[in-house]
C-alpha cells in the first residue's frame, strides 16, 4: 500500500527521542483543569518594575530596536552587562568583543554547546539539571555525564570527589548552574575554587548559567566562577535578564567570556535566531543600572516569600531544603510516607489544590531523584498563604 512510506515511523530523530515531552505541560493542564495555584513553573506572577517596562515602550515608540539589531546585541545593553560585571564583581570585559546578547539564557546554553563541542565530547553537569541541558547536549552530539548532588545536612551538595572521578580524557566542558535550580544550592567559595583548580589542571571549558546571579540570600553569597584563577579565559558566563528583572517573556539574556569563546558561541547564536527582543535590549541596559536598592529589595521580598513557602511546606509535614538562591524549594515528600514523586504530583491537585514538579524529571538517575518535589515561591504573597493554607490537608 502507497500509504506505508517514512511517515509510519515516528517523526522526532533519535538525538532527541528521550526528551518527546515535558512534564511541565502535562502539569500546567493539570493546573487549570483542577482550578489548582501553579506552583510549578518558574515564572512570576506579577511583572518587573514599572520603568522599565517604560523604557521598552520608549525604545518602541522611538523606532529604536524595531529592526534587526546588531548581531552581538545592541551597544547600550553590551556596554551595560560589561559595567554590571565590573561593578559587582570586578570582571572586565570590552563590551565590543567579549559580550554577546542571546535570546535569553537558553539560546546562551544551546549556542555555547553548539558552537563548542565535537560530536562525542563529554559534558560534565550537576544532576538535577534545568530541563534544555540534556537536550541541547545531544543536539550538539555530545554526552552527558552527570554529577549528582546530594541531600547532607539540609542541602544539596557537591561531591568533589564525585566531580574529579566523572572528567576523563574525552571531558571537553563542565556545565555548571549556580545559584542551582531545583535544588537552592549556591557553590561555596571552597567549592568553585575546587572547581576551577579541576579545570585549570585538566584543561577544560567552563559554561556557567547564573542566571540566578541577583537570587541568593544571606549568608550565601554568589561568586562568579570567572573570578577564580586561571578561569577568565576559560569560563563562558551566562545570564539573563528574565529573573532578575521579573520579565521572563523578553528573553534577554547574554554570554560573556573571551574573544575567541565568543566568537564561537556568535558562530552558532547566529544561525538559531541571529537576534532578537530588539526594544527589550534598550530596557534591559536600563534595568542592569538600576541602582542597588532595586537588587536588594528584590532579594528582601523574595526572601520573605521563600520562607512563606518553606514554612508552609514544613508544617505540611514535608521534609524542606531552604533554599540559599532561586525561587525554588525541593522539598523531600518522604516523611509523608510517600516515595514517588510523579505519583505525588499527580495527585496533588485533588489532595490539596497545588501543582508542584517531580524532580525526577532533572536526572538522568531518576531513583535518586524520586522522593523530590519543586515549589516555585515568585509568586504574590497571597497566592503563597492560600497554598500554604491548602498544604494543610496534607497531614490528613
Ligand atoms: C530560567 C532558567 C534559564 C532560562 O533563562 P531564559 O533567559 O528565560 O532563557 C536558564 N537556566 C536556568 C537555571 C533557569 O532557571
Amino acid at each position: 500500500m502507497a500509504a506505508m512510506t517514512s511517515t509510519t515511523r515516528p517523526f522526532l530523530n533519535r538525538r532527541l527521542a528521550e526528551f518527546g515531552t515535558t512534564i511541565f505541560a502535562e502539569m500546567s493542564a493539570l493546573a487549570s483543569r483542577t482550578g489548582s495555584i501553579n506552583l510549578g513553573q518558574g515564572f512570576p506572577d506579577t511583572d518587573g518594575p514599572e520603568e522599565i517596562r517604560e523604557a521598552a515602550v520608549r525604545a518602541l515608540r522611538d523606532g529604536r530596536g524595531n529592526q534587526y539589531p546588531p548581531g552581538p546585541g545592541v551597544p547600550e545593553l553590551r556596554t551595560a552587562v560589561a559595567a554590571h560585571q565590573e561593578r559587582r564583581y570586578g570582571l572586565s570585559y570590552d563590551p565590543d568583543t567579549e559580550v554577546l546578547v542571546t535570546a535569553g539564557a537558553t539560546e546562551a546554553i544551546a549556542a555555547s554547546l553548539l558552537g563548542l563541542l565535537e560530536p562525542g565530547d563529554e559534558v560534565v553537569a550537576l544532576e538535577p539539571y534545568y530541563d534544555s541541558y540534556a537536550a541541547c547536549i545531544a543536539m550538539a552530539g555530545g554526552r552527558r555525564v552527570p554529577v549528582t548532588l546530594r541531600p547532607h545536612e539540609g542541602a544539596f551538595r557537591l561531591d568533589l570527589d564525585e566531580l574529579r572521578a566523572a572528567v576523563t580524557d574525552r571531558t571537553r566542558l563542565l556545565l555548571l548552574n549556580t545559584p542551582h535550580n531545583p535544588t537552592g544550592t549556591v557553590l561555596t567559595r571552597a567549592e568553585l575554587a575546587a572547581v576551577a583548580e579541576l579545570a585549570v589542571e585538566r584543561d577544560l571549558l567552563v559554561v556557567t548559567d547564573e542566571v540566578y546571579e541577583h537570587l541568593v540570600f544571606d549568608p550565601a553569597e554568589h561568586i562568579p566562577l570567572a573570578t577564580f584563577p586561571g578561569m577568565r579565559d576559560r569560563t563562558i558566563t551566562i545570564s539573563s535578564s528574565g529573573k532578575t528583572f521579573s520579565y521572563t517573556g523578553w528573553k534577554v539574556g547574554w554570554v560573556t567570556a573571551a574573544p575567541a569563546l565568543v566568537t564561537a558561541v556568535r558562530s552558532a547564536k547566529q544561525y538559531l535566531t541571529y537576534v532578537s527582543a530588539g526594544p527589550f535590549q534598550y530596557a534591559v541596559a536600563e534595568a542592569l543600572a538600576l541602582p542597588d536598592s532595586y537588587f536588594s529589595a528584590f532579594r528582601a521580598d523574595m526572601r520573605a516569600k521563600r520562607d512563606l513557602l518553606a514554612d508552609g511546606l514544613t508544617e505540611a509535614g514535608f521534609g524542606v531544603f531552604r533554599p540559599s538562591g532561586t525561587y525554588f524549594i525541593t522539598t523531600d515528600i518522604r516523611p509523608l510516607g510517600e516515595t514517588d514523586g510523579f505519583a505525588f504530583c499527580r495527585t496533588l491537585p485533588k489532595r490539596a489544590g497545588i501543582v508542584a514538579i517531580p524532580n525526577a524529571v532533572f536526572y538522568d538517575h531518576r531513583e535518586a531523584g524520586a522522593p523530590f518535589v519543586r515549589f516555585a515561591f515568585c509568586k504574590r504573597a497571597e497566592v503563597l498563604t492560600e497554598a500554604a493554607g491548602r498544604l494543610k490537608a496534607l497531614r490528613g
